[in-house]
């Protein structure tokens, strides 16, 4: 007789999602790509717990990748939600809601003189490199490689091994010709950042970075690297375009801003101010937004740009992130983290535990994990063994060697207990992979 599997409903759903969605899911990561195995399908969630179509109960650490920072179905959200569905769902003209979103934004984060709502992080990005090309009528955007700004026709090259790589297309779809003005260049390196300004620096529209990179991994910038990053672009005349779609109003009150200090001429967020809705913008200074029409000649626009539903469940988040919240979301995360590498350390496996501000991610790795080369060299094989194990145990972690981890405000002691608990089993199932 065998055993009925635990995640059999997931698997039918996966076989049958695969006949009519390209791959079974909606966004690449979901389908368990680099960890092998069938995905599991939710079915509901609650606070730091998600539940799948087979009734089995997890801890979530991935958070729906950020947005869900007060854990899930916040009653505050819920009701927020309800009530501006009861008056109705999009209207295509301005809405009271989209002010009062704006001016949440503006007063958290201060180098946000003027924002505009869009829906999702890509458009945000897409939006933010388009106005920085029109303000400074420059077309070369620099990026860094292993950051991950939505998948931006422009933006979806990654660098080779040379110190300055013109762009090359990460994918096929994406013309030369739309990354040839994109220049990729390894991240936290201001040498190569300053060697590509002396060479391009009158061509170059916007520096753009991941305030505090998430999407490789968390590889939090060294100490001087975002304020050298806008002194260089600054010295010739470019834009320092700090994308917080997942560091926003998640680092800090005012994100990653509120940590470093270093104003950005625009920024971008998304995920949290969503409230797990599409919900995202980008702002900044006001002189370069008033470039956006109807004001000025740069062209962006959105049937549901600050859609009124989206845009309660934004506020409403927000203003439940509290310094309260934080300090939540920070104890869970320097706990659950602690945790992870007490484990791994007793099952003697060499790792790296880092953190760009609440979220965190583990290398198993020697070093210091400063760029993507080193994130590449990294024993990620180690991960899958470690990620099946936490999985059969009750805990969902990213699934993906190079993804960060989330935590929520609701992850409270017995979830963590749980994670714990997990743990050593998991350690020991990494130290045990093989290449
Ligand atoms: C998620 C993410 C994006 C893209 O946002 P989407 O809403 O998925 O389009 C852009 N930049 C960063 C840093 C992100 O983490």
């Amino acid at each position: 007789m065998t055993a009925v599997s635990p995640t059999a409903t997931s698997s039918r759903l996966f076989e049958r999602a695969a006949t009519v969605i390209p791959g079974g899911v909606n966004s690449p990561v979901r389908a368990f790509g680099s960890v092998g195995g069938s995905p599991i399908f939710m079915a509901s969630a609650n606070g730091p717990y998600l539940v799948d179509v087979d009734g089995k109960e997890y801890v979530d650490l991935i958070c729906s990748w950020g947005p869900m920072i007060l854990g899930h179905r916040h009653p505050a959200v819920l009701e927020a939600v309800r009530g501006a569905m009861d008056h109705g769902t999009s209207f295509g003209t301005p809405t009271q809601g989209e002010i009062a979103l704006a001016e949440e934004i503006v007063s958290r984060v201060e180098p946000v003189e003027k924002v505009r709502l869009v829906s999702s992080g890509t458009e945000a990005t897409m939006s933010a490199v388009r106005l920085a090309r029109g303000f400074t009528g420059r077309n070369k955007v620099v990026k860094f490689a292993g950051c991950y700004h939505g998948h931006v026709d422009a933006l979806l090259a990654s660098a080779g091994s040379g110190l300055v790589t013109l762009g090359l297309p990460d994918t096929p779809g994406v013309t030369g010709a739309q990354t040839s003005d994109t220049i990729v260049l390894p991240y936290n390196d201001l040498a190569a950042v300053e060697r590509t300004f002396a060479e391009h620096g009158g061509e170059i529209a916007c520096v753009i970075t991941e305030a505090a990179p998430g999407n490789m991994g968390a590889v939090p910038p060294l100490p001087g690297f975002n304020a050298g990053l806008k002194e260089i672009a600054h010295r010739h005349g470019a834009l320092y375009i700090s994308d917080e779609v997942m560091t926003g109003f998640r680092a800090s009150r005012a994100g990653w801003f509120g940590r470093d200090g270093v104003a950005p001429d625009l920024l971008t967020f998304g995920k949290v101010m969503g409230g797990g809705f599409p919900a995202a913008a980008f702002g900044g200074r006001a002189d370069v937004m008033d470039m956006l029409a109807p004001l000025g000649p740069v062209y962006q626009a959105g049937t549901l740009s600050g859609n009124p539903v989206a845009t309660a469940a934004g506020l409403a988040t927000l203003q439940q992130c509290t310094d309260e919240v934080y300090t939540r979301l920070t104890r869970a995360a320097d706990t659950i983290g602690a945790e992870v590498s007490k484990a791994l350390s007793e099952a003697g496996v060499a790792h790296r535990l880092q953190y760009s501000g609440t979220m965190f991610s583990v290398f198993f790795s020697e070093q210091e994990v400063v760029d993507f080369d080193g994130v590449k060299a990294s024993e990620s094989f180690r991960y899958t063994a470690f990620f099946h194990s936490m999985l059969e145990q009750g805990v969902y972690l990213p699934p993906s060697p190079f993804e960060a981890w989330f935590v929520s405000a609701s992850h409270d002691e017995r979830a963590v207990d749980r994670i714990v608990s997990a743990l050593p089993a998991a350690a020991r199932a990494a130290a045990g992979a093989r290449a």
